[in-house]
């Protein structure tokens, strides 16, 4: 029998905290960037435009410090226990940039593991984004029957490769985008965790 394998968002999903907010009210850019990301989880924005946008605003801060940052952002325990244990499984597709989210991955046991956007940095400063990731496109590159998780607009596309679509409520409301492409909804870490170890 194919096992399958479990592709999860990371913001809001594995996360506890929206990643780009909340290094944004660390340098007070707080506003500007969560009128982005509202608007982009509603699906108003193109991720990719909104995406660019965003990072421009954090570009002035060290790429160290981001990554400091992200590291020790709260994360949902359940869900997080879940990939440590089973990590072969397990692959985090997420829009968030390489250079910014590699500790957290490397935390989680997901480096080897992340499908992400990926930027150039000279002199711990970002000097430009190289690629912006396409969860939908990922997706659809995997050949075992898939799990999907996530919470926003952007998850929606890889939600239609899964045999499995999952939403996950528990920190912010599913975009109703992919409220409608999804089997289950979890609004409790737990119990998002307890259902994921019974596909096992
Ligand atoms: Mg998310």
């Amino acid at each position: 029998m194919s096992e399958y394998i479990f592709l999860f968002d990371l913001d809001s999903t594995i996360s506890k905290k929206e990643i780009l907010p909340t290094i944004s009210m660390r340098i007070g850019k707080l506003e500007k960037m969560r009128e982005l990301t509202e608007a982009t989880m509603r699906g108003e924005i193109p991720f990719r435009t909104s995406f660019l946008n965003r990072v421009k605003i954090l570009t002035p801060v060290n790429v160290s410090e981001v990554n400091a940052l992200v590291a020790e952002i709260p994360l949902n325990e359940a869900i997080s226990q879940f990939i440590r244990e089973n990590r072969e499984r397990c692959y985090v597709l997420t829009g968030n940039l390489d250079v910014w989210i590699s500790g957290l991955m490397r935390k989680i046991g997901m480096d080897q593991h992340v499908y992400c956007s990926k930027a150039e940095v000279r002199e711990d400063r970002i000097t430009q984004v190289i690629s912006v990731v396409d969860k939908e496109l990922m997706a659809k590159q995997f050949v075992q029957p898939l799990v999907v998780i996530g919470d926003g607009d952007n998850d929606s596309g890889m939600a239609k490769y899964a045999d499995i679509a999952i939403g996950f409520g528990g920190v912010r409301n599913i975009a109703p985008s992919l409220l409608r492409n999804i089997d289950y909804a979890f609004y409790d870490d737990i119990r998002c965790a307890e259902f994921l170890k019974s596909l096992l």
